[in-house]
């Protein structure tokens, strides 16, 4: 049976064995192979990949495999141009990046509107209504579930590393480079939709007494109505984007690996 040589790059590793990671391996396979179901065989789903190296020359992702091929795979470069001649392996992202995100992920959901980013989510999608949203609507699909990426139909996706919404929310500014794009308190945290400001008057029957005494800025979701106003949830908030801000920006943070091109 034909052999190619395979190594994967930077955050790739990730998802291969420890003992394939950041070394060259040999990678057995039936003749016709395309190197886009051989990756996905060997551990990274295809979205993850974002230049494939065959013997120095790039290729895509229907390239079949030759016995004797040396194979470097890479992730998105964030300070690299993309060699001279690369074939694109998807459209490019639509910006502004717009995502929805898997049944597991309600907490990244929230935090990512409270930073005012488009992010659908619904605990009552299955992985196929999943893929075709993404895929219908230029979206982003964020999983923890390696399986549901490698859809074919997924054209931009993202496998989360880490099971705490917070720290994963960090991987996805830094994957997309989103710092620049925050716009806090924009959207509605239950329903994704876009707050615009209200007069007073115009929820004054929503509101608690209290409320009503004490608040006089409101805003209200576009599409499900819900109020909201500078309460103590909103300084809870503002703290919680203090210290987002601090890590996307402060001098310690370790930031996306950045690859090189040596296979
Ligand atoms: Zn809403």
């Amino acid at each position: 049976m034909p052999t190619a040589v395979f190594r994967f790059y930077a955050e790739l590793n990730d998802f291969l064995p420890p003992s394939r990671r950041q070394v060259a391996f040999p990678h057995t396979f039936q003749a016709g192979a395309t190197v886009k179901d051989r990756i996905e065989a060997l551990g990274p789903p295809h979205p993850e990949v974002e230049l494939i190296l065959v013997d120095g020359r790039p290729v895509g992702f229907d390239y079949q495999v030759q016995h004797g091929d040396r194979v470097g795979v890479y992730p998105p470069f964030h300070r690299l141009p993309l060699p001279e001649g690369s074939p694109m392996l998807r459209p490019p992202l639509p910006r502004p990046v717009r995502f929805v995100l898997d049944t597991h992920l309600g907490r990244l959901a929230a935090y990512l509107r409270m930073l005012g980013f488009d992010a659908l989510y619904s605990n009552a999608w299955d992985d196929a209504a999943l893929a075709h949203t993404a895929a219908a609507q230029g979206r982003v699909l964020l999983s923890r579930d390696r399986g549901l990426l490698k859809r074919s139909v997924v054209v931009h996706g993202y496998c989360l590393r880490s099971l705490d919404p917070t720290a994963q929310l960090m991987e996805v500014l830094h994957r997309y480079a989103l710092g620049p794009e925050i716009a806090p308190f924009h959207r509605c945290l239950s329903c994704n939709g876009v707050m615009e400001p209200v007069a007073k008057e115009a929820v004054l029957e929503q509101l608690e007494p209290l409320t009503r005494l004490y608040y006089d800025e409101f805003h209200r979701c576009t599409q499900c109505g819900q109020v909201y106003w500078r309460g103590s949830h909103h300084a809870r908030m503002e703290r919680f984007l203090e210290e987002v801000l601090h890590r996307l920006n402060g001098p310690n943070l370790a930031g996306p690996r950045q690859g090189h091109y040596n296979p």
